[in-house]
C-alpha cells in the first residue's frame, strides 16, 4: 500500500523556483532513495513534508497515510509520525545525549520531569541504534557518526513511522556509513518507511527499494531497483540531463 504521496508540488522562493509541479510516492515499508545534483530540490522536498514550510508556502497537496496532510509546523508532522533528520544536526553541543534525546519530548510525570525515566528509556533508545555511550556523554565530546546515531534515537523516541535522512552518510566514515545503513534495513524490517537523500549511487542499491530522481525542481523519474537494478547511467543522465560524455 502506499503511504505517502505528494502531488505537484511547487516551491518559490523569492527569485528561485526551488520545485515545479514535483510528485513523489512512497510505499509503506519501502526505503525510498532521493537523488539528484546539488540544487535540485531535494532537501526542500522534504521540508515541504515534513512541515518546515508549512501548509500554504507551498502547492500541491500531500495524501498520508490516505489522509490530506496541512502541517502547520513540524511539531505537527511529528505528531503524525515523520520525522525528519537535516543535514545540518539539530543537537544541543553542551548537552548530554540523553538531554537532546528527550528535548522538547521529556518523559513526564505528575507535571515534573522524570529524570530516571528518561535515562533508562534513553538507554533502551540507544541499544536501538546501537549506541554504546555513557548516555551522559555531551554531544560535541562524540564523533559525528555516533551524533547522527542520537539523531535517530530522538526519532524512535517520538515514535517515528516515516523517517527522513537527509545526506545521513555524508559527513560519516566507511565502517559509520555502513552501520547506518545496517540500521535502516533494520528498521524496514520492523516496518518503518524511511526516505533517503543520497547521491552515493552504492548505498542506494545497497539498501533502497525506489528511487526518485530529481533535476532542477523537477521530478525525472522513479525507478524500482529491485526490478530494474541500479542502472548507473540512467540516473546519472537524469541527475545530470545529458549524456555523460557531453559535458
Ligand atoms: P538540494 O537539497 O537538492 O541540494 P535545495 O532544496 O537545498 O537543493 O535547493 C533547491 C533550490 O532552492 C536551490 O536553487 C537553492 O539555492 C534554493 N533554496 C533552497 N532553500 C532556500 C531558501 N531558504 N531561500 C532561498 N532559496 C533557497
Ligand atoms: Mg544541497
Ligand atoms: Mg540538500
Amino acid at each position: 500500500p502506499i503511504l505517502l504521496e505528494m502531488r505537484s508540488i511547487t516551491k518559490e522562493f523569492p527569485g528561485v523556483k526551488a520545485l515545479s509541479d514535483v510528485n513523489l510516492v512512497v510505499r509503506a515499508g519501502e526505503i525510498h532513495a532521493i537523488c539528484g545534483e546539488n540544487g535540485a530540490g531535494k532537501s526542500t522536498l522534504m521540508k515541504v513534508l515534513s512541515g518546515v514550510y508549512p501548509y500554504g508556502a507551498y502547492s500541491g497537496d500531500i495524501v498520508y497515510h490516505g489522509a490530506e496532510a496541512r502541517f502547520s509546523d513540524i511539531r505537527q508532522s511529528e505528531r503524525a509520525g515523520i520525522v525528519i533528520i537535516h543535514q545540518e544536526l539539530a543537537l544541543i553541543p553542551d548537552m548530554s545525549i540523553t538531554e537532546n534525546i528527550f528535548l522538547g519530548n521529556e518523559p513526564r510525570k505528575r507535571g515534573a520531569i522524570d529524570w530516571k525515566g528518561a535515562q533508562r528509556r534513553a538507554l533502551e533508545l540507544m541499544a536501538r541504534v546501537g549506541l554504546d555511550e555513557d548516555p551522559d556523554t555531551l554531544i560535541k565530546d562524540i564523533g559525528v557518526g555516533k551524533q547522527q546515531l542520537v539523531e535517530i534515537a530522538k526519532a524512535f523516541a517520538k515514535d517515528v513511522k516515516l523517517l527522513i535522512l537527509d545526506e545521513p552518510t555524508a559527513a560519516l566514515n566507511e565502517h559509520d556509513s555502513q552501520h547506518l545503513l545496517d540500521l535502516l534495513r533494520g528498521f524496514r524490517e520492523r516496518g518503518v518507511t524511511s526516505i533517503m537523500i543520497s547521491h552515493k549511487l552504492n548505498e542506494i542499491e545497497a539498501i533502497a527499494d525506489e528511487i526518485t530522481i530529481l533535476r532542477d525542481g523537477r521530478t525525472v523519474e522513479t525507478l524500482n531497483i529491485k526490478r530494474d537494478g541500479v542502472d548507473e547511467d540512467r540516473i546519472v543522465r537524469g541527475m545530470v540531463g545529458r549524456e555523460l560524455g557531453s559535458r
